[in-house]
C-alpha cells in the first residue's frame, strides 16, 4: 500500500508538469524582461480613521501592465517572484517608486502621509537587507520617518533573531514597521512582544467572515478582539484590512480598531487619483 502510494507521487515527467514547468519559465522570463521594460507600477490604498474616514497612511501595491494581457495583480506572480528570485530584483524597484512618488507627493504639498511598502519573506531573508533599504532611501532623498515597511507574520517569525535584529535597526532610524496578514501564522506572543513595530494588521480573512453578521462568525470575531486586545496591551496601532461594508467597519470600531482599509473608503488608486482623493476629503 505504502509502495502504492509512493508511486503515486512520483509524477514528475507527466507532459501536464511539463507543460506547467514551461508556463512558469515563460512567466519568469516575462517577468524579467517587464521590468526592463518599465511595466510594474504602484497603486495606492488609503488607509483611514474607521470612524472619521480621514487618510492616515497609504499602502503601495504592485501592478503589472502587460502589454497583451492587460493589468495583472501581484497574486499571480509574487509567489512565483519569491519562488525563483525574480522579488530580489523587483521589491528594491517598488520601493524605489515609492520612495520618488513620497517625493513627487511632498513637492505638490502632499505631507504627513507614510507609505507603507510591501516586503517579501525572500527579500527581508538578506543579510544585508537593512543597508539595502537604507540605501533606496538615501539615494531617493526620502525620510525615514515617511516609509513603513510592512512584512508578514511568517515572514517575522520565520528566524525571529534576525527579524528582531533588522527591525530594531530599522526603527532606529526612524522606519515604521507593520506586520501584515496578522493572526495567520499562529506566532507566539512572546516573541510579538519583542519586535519594535508599530502596528500589527488584522488579516483581511478574518474581516471577510463578518460581512453580513458578526454573531454567524463567532470564531473571527473572537479573533479580531483578540489582535485588538494584544495591539492594546503592547501598545501597538491595529490596522484591518478589507474592510467593505459598514457592519464590518461598526463592529471593529465598537471592539477598538480604528484603522483601516478597504474598498468601503477606497479601492487602491494610481498616484494622480490619490491625489484627487485627498484633495477631495480634505474639503469635506
Ligand atoms: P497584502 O499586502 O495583504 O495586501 C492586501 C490586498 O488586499 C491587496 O491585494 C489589496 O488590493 C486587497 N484589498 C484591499 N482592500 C480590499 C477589500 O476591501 N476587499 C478585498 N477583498 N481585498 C482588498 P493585491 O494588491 O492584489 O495584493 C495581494 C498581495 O500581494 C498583498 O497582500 C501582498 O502580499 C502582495 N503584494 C502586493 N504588492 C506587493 C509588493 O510590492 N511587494 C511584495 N513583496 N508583495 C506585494
Ligand atoms: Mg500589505
Ligand atoms: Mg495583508
Ligand atoms: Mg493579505
Amino acid at each position: 500500500r505504502a509502495k502504492a502510494e509512493g508511486r503515486r507521487c512520483y509524477h514528475f515527467y507527466t507532459p501536464e508538469m511539463d507543460s506547467a514547468l514551461r508556463d512558469r519559465l515563460e512567466l519568469d522570463q516575462s517577468m524579467r524582461r517587464a521590468l526592463e521594460q518599465g511595466e510594474f507600477f504602484l497603486v495606492y490604498q488609503p488607509r483611514v480613521d474607521l470612524a472619521s474616514g480621514r487618510t492616515l497612511s497609504l499602502e503601495a501595491l504592485v501592478r503589472w501592465r502587460h502589454p497583451e494581457q492587460g493589468l495583472i495583480s501581484p497574486g499571480r506572480f509574487i509567489p512565483l517572484a519569491e519562488e525563483t528570485g525574480f522579488i530580489l530584483s523587483l521589491g528594491p524597484e517598488v520601493l524605489r517608486q515609492a520612495c520618488r512618488q513620497i517625493r513627487q507627493w511632498k513637492a505638490s504639498g502632499l505631507e504627513g502621509i507614510p507609505v507603507a511598502v510591501n516586503l517579501s519573506a525572500r527579500e527581508f531573508r538578506q543579510p544585508d537587507i537593512f543597508q539595502r533599504i537604507m540605501e533606496i532611501l538615501e539615494e531617493t532623498g526620502v525620510t525615514p520617518a515617511d516609509v513603513e515597511i510592512e512584512i508578514t507574520e511568517s515572514a517575522a517569525m520565520a528566524c525571529i533573531e534576525d527579524t528582531i535584529r533588522i527591525i530594531t535597526q530599522l526603527n532606529d532610524r526612524g522606519l515604521r514597521i507593520s506586520i501584515d496578514d496578522f493572526g495567520t501564522a499562529y506566532s507566539s506572543l512572546n516573541y510579538l512582544k519583542r519586535l519594535p513595530v508599530h502596528a500589527v494588521k488584522i488579516d483581511q480573512s478574518f474581516v471577510a467572515d463578518l460581512q453580513e453578521d458578526p454573531a454567524a462568525h463567532p470564531e473571527d470575531a473572537a479573533i479580531i478582539r483578540a489582535i485588538i486586545g494584544l495591539g492594546e496591551t503592547l501598545g501597538l496601532q491595529v490596522i484591518a484590512e478589507g474592510v467593505e461594508n459598514t457592519v464590518q467597519r461598526d463592529f471593529l470600531t465598537a471592539h477598538g480598531c480604528y484603522t483601516g482599509q478597504g474598498f468601503l473608503f477606497s479601492r487602491p488608486l494610481e498616484a494622480g487619483a490619490i491625489l484627487e482623493y485627498l484633495g477631495g476629503r480634505r474639503g469635506s
